[in-house]
């Protein structure tokens, strides 16, 4: 498969309008994913669609984009011009805030309607008019009966995960909805799988439908690259803790790591250089000066973590990248097998390490079935693990110096220093002290103490997909505080205090990402962080001191309210 970048479409080359399109690059959403460019135009120029994508694929933008693109902003109607009908309450609550954040710029007003909550706001909102509602069935059913919602403007309809929706024995719900709706209404539907029920329902309601499927092609087998691959499942507040955790145990030499937006690669590579690692950015908003810099350290091996978004890593041509870590799941797997093309290459072993978010499932079936392999799931490295992992690669080196008969001249170097000490030291203690500090100096010393499990519950429920069982697997890895010694800060520093510690399960990497996201620093300017069983010590530079500390005092890390000031000792 080649990148032939020119033929890409982009967002501009759909034709959104400018806010749609200002908003997507505000978000740092580089280019529309399989599903948006073969739904937006079939959408915008208003035929029905059978879409078969699941979650992962950004098939939410796919057709809330198109719905925002027609809609009138002058239209002041009461009824909305678009329902999207979904499964659950979580789904109708992520729905209607990406129509939210992409409609933001257009003004689009949106309800979400779900049982489970009190009717009342939900009537209210509706009564001050709307331009899309985004509801589940049964909820949405009650509030037409009691004429709060009307359907007589409508002129889309989404069912949204309809194999859910039947799965949850939604259908007459649904066709009794869809029968009060203009027969002229525009009707997509959008299903993860396509079993015979979705089939017949979409021939009861969709006319001439185009059918898109982001099913995986057969045809890429042949270039999947010979790379070592695992996956990790773990939600979306664990992702950072066990990226550290990863990356502390597989100690890779050099690595690519993906995530989906501009903004995401931004936040990553602060928080990636507060932990102490050389990572750099590269990303669509970087001048080609820019770029030439950041792939001229990776070259030179100053850089060790490349944090990018599909888009700038295309035509990158790295040799001595060891790993890509997918730290989001790209949106087809397709792109999947490009990513990992990164790695492997001239004969050497690569290695892919994907984290998943528990909903994301379906698209690691995806991927598995494009490659026709399986993707051994693990569990996330326990600090146990990284301790062990550490102790190991201290001792491997000092064996392989032993070993290597090369080296003997420069050992004898320090046999008349060693020789005067083993006069008045025992050999061993001497040999203890010497491996405690290679160690100390190599692996930055005893990892965080965070002894969090950070592989998602439902992924330990799932025994049949992974290969060794989801428990901790004793073997090597890695730490989720700082993975290494961290960078000493130059010039005078100041000590913060933090009235949240261990026992508030707030790790290194919660306070580098509250102090980078509250006190807008870098993360290069945060020092040494000690969390204790009730409160947390953070070096930082002593004249940003105090405005990191105003900024704290606001905010709450994991769910608690910190206080915080300068630490006097
Ligand atoms: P979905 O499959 O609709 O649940 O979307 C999955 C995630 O991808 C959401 O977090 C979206 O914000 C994000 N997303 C959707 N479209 C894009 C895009 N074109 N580029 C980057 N991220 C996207």
């Amino acid at each position: 498969m080649s990148d032939n970048m020119n033929a890409e479409p982009t967002f501009t080359s759909l034709g959104l309008r400018p806010e749609l399109l200002s908003t997507l690059s505000a978000l740092g959403y580089e280019e529309p994913t399989p599903i948006q460019a073969a739904a937006i135009p079939v959408l915008v120029g208003g035929a029905d669609l059978l879409g078969q994508a699941a979650t992962g694929t950004g098939k939410t933008a796919a057709f809330a984009l198109p719905i925002l693109e027609v809609l009138d902003p002058q239209r002041r109607g009461n009824g909305p011009a678009a329902l999207i009908l979904v499964p659950t309450r979580e789904l109708a609550l992520q729905v209607s805030q990406a129509f939210h954040t992409y409609g933001r710029e257009m003004g689009a007003r949106l309800v979400a309607i779900y049982g489970g909550a009190p009717a009342r706001h939900q009537i209210d909102a509706l009564r001050r008019g709307v331009d899309v509602v985004v509801a589940t069935p049964g909820r949405a059913l009650d509030l037409i009966g009691r004429g709060a919602l009307r359907l007589d403007g409508v002129r889309t309809v989404v069912l949204d995960e309809a194999d859910e929706m039947l799965e949850m024995g939604f259908i007459e719900d649904i066709e009794s909805i869809l029968a009060i709706t203009p027969k002229e209404r525009q009707t997509v539907l959008f299903s993860a799988t396509m079993p015979s029920r979705i089939d017949k329902l979409a021939s009861r309601h969709l006319r001439n439908p185009e059918r898109i499927s982001i099913k995986a092609t057969e045809s890429a087998h042949d270039e999947v690259p010979r790379v070592r691959q695992t996956a990790y499942i773990v939600t979306r507040q664990n992702k950072s803790a066990a990226l550290g955790r990863i990356l502390d145990a597989e100690d890779p030499v050099a690595s690519i790591v993906f995530c989906r937006t501009r903004g995401g690669v931004d936040d990553l590579t602060d928080l990636l250089t507060g932990r102490g690692y050389q990572a750099e950015a590269l990303h669509g908003g970087l001048t080609q000066d820019q770029r030439d810099r950041v792939m001229g350290r990776l070259r030179a091996g100053t850089t060790e973590l490349l944090v990018a978004t599909d888009v700038a890593a295309r035509g990158l041509d790295v040799d001595h990248l060891s790993h890509v870590v997918n730290y989001d799941l790209p949106m087809s797997p397709e792109a999947y097998v490009h990513r990992i093309g990164r790695v492997g290459r001239a004969g050497r072993e690569g290695v892919a390490l994907s984290l998943v978010e528990p909903r994301e499932r379906r698209m690691l079936t995806s991927i598995e079935k494009l490659i026709h392999g399986r993707i051994p799931v693990e569990p996330v490295p326990t600090i146990t693990d990284v301790r062990q992992m550490r102790l190991r690669r201290s001792r491997e080196a000092i064996e392989a110096l032993l070993d290597d008969p090369e080296a003997q001249d420069r050992l004898d170097t320090y046999r008349e220093v060693l020789d005067d000490m083993l006069m008045s030291r025992d050999a061993n203690e001497v040999a203890l002290a010497a491996f405690a500090l290679v160690h100390e100096e190599a692996q930055g010393g005893s990892p965080d103490e965070d002894e969090r499990d950070l592989t998602a519950s439902s992924a330990v429920d799932d025994q049949s997909r992974s290969t060794r069982g989801a428990k901790a697997s004793g073997g090597s890895r890695g730490s989720d505080g700082p993975p290494r010694k961290r960078d000493k800060l130059e010039g005078p520093t100041s000590k913060l205090f933090i009235s949240l510690g261990r026992k508030a399960g707030v790790t290194p990497g919660d306070l580098v990402g509250a102090i980078t996201g509250e006190a807008g620093v870098k993360g290069r300017d945060i020092g040494a962080i000690t969390v204790h069983e009730s409160f947390s010590l953070v070096e930082v530079p002593e004249d940003k001191a105090r405005k990191i500390a105003k900024a704290l005092n606001h905010c709450t890390i994991r769910g608690r309210k910190a206080g915080v000031r300068l630490d006097r000792d």
